[in-house]
């Protein structure tokens, strides 16, 4: 049995990828900005054990109180799955800093300070995985339609913090991942994307299992295929 922390996991992905993983029978520790008002997740029967925590991960005080919570405990596998498009009117022409500093703040900066912070729980435990929700998006190789600014460099940005990440952590046998998760149906992918959360969760679920050191930096979607940069 394993031990999971996600982020963001009271609806879409994060709620999915959480669904999934008690089924396999392991332990998550399910983080959310309001728990109170999750009700699908609290809702969650398997076979597995769950407990919910609050974390808004653009709060580093939300981030002390996560790491004192898990305090004497280890975690196997770190998904930072939680984050944010940003306003879906900021096109070229009507850009401005603040929401930009927002989604820069919530895709990049906070799932690197709450890695940061609970390193030491995954360092301790046995998995030495740490996933992270980036986005085809996110690579300039793919860049082909433009747009989408605050998202595209926040994940763009994103994925060389995994790279050096990786670097940094090689020596430490940590596996840390840039995944993309497919064009998925939730409210970040509107109703018109290709594959459901379950398609999404599964195939995610497989590449994290199956990751080996050397894949370990590598940018992989759901299926498997990597992703250029
Ligand atoms: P959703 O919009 O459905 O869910 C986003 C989740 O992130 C929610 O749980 C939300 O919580 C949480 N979140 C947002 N801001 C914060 C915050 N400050 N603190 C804590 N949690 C927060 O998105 P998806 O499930 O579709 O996306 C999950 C991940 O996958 C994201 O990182 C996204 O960029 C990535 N992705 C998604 C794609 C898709 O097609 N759906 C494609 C490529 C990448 P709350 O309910 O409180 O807002």
């Amino acid at each position: 049995m394993s031990r999971y922390l996600i982020t963001g996991a009271n609806r879409g992905i994060g709620l999915e990828l959480t669904r999934q993983i008690l089924a396999q029978g392991h332990q998550v520790v399910a983080t959310c900005r309001n728990p109170g008002e999750a009700g699908e997740l609290n809702t969650l029967t398997n076979a597995g054990e769950l407990q919910v925590v609050q974390c808004d991960i653009g709060k580093p005080d939300d981030i002390a109180a996560l790491v004192e919570s898990l305090h004497g405990s280890t975690i196997d596998v770190l998904i930072n799955n939680a984050g944010i498009y940003g306003p879906r009117d900021a096109v070229l022409g009507n850009l401005s800093r603040e929401p930009w500093r927002e989604v820069m703040e919530i895709d990049l900066l906070a799932p690197m300070m709450l890695t940061q912070a609970l390193l030491p729980f995954v360092l301790a435990g046995e998995g030495k995985h740490i996933a992270f929700l980036s986005s085809k998006m996110g690579s300039i190789a793919d860049n082909s339609s433009g747009g989408s600014y605050m998202y595209r460099t926040a994940k763009a940005a994103l994925n060389q913090a995994i790279k050096s990440l990786a670097m940094d952590l090689r020596e430490q046998n940590i596996i840390a991942l840039s995944l993309h998760p497919g064009w998925v149906r939730t409210e970040m992918g509107g109703p018109n994307g290709l594959i459901d959360t379950a398609t999404s969760a599964a195939g995610l679920l497989n590449v994290i299992a199956e990751a080996v050191p050397s894949d370990s930096g590598q940018f992989i979607a759901y299926d498997g295929k990597r992703i250029p940069w």
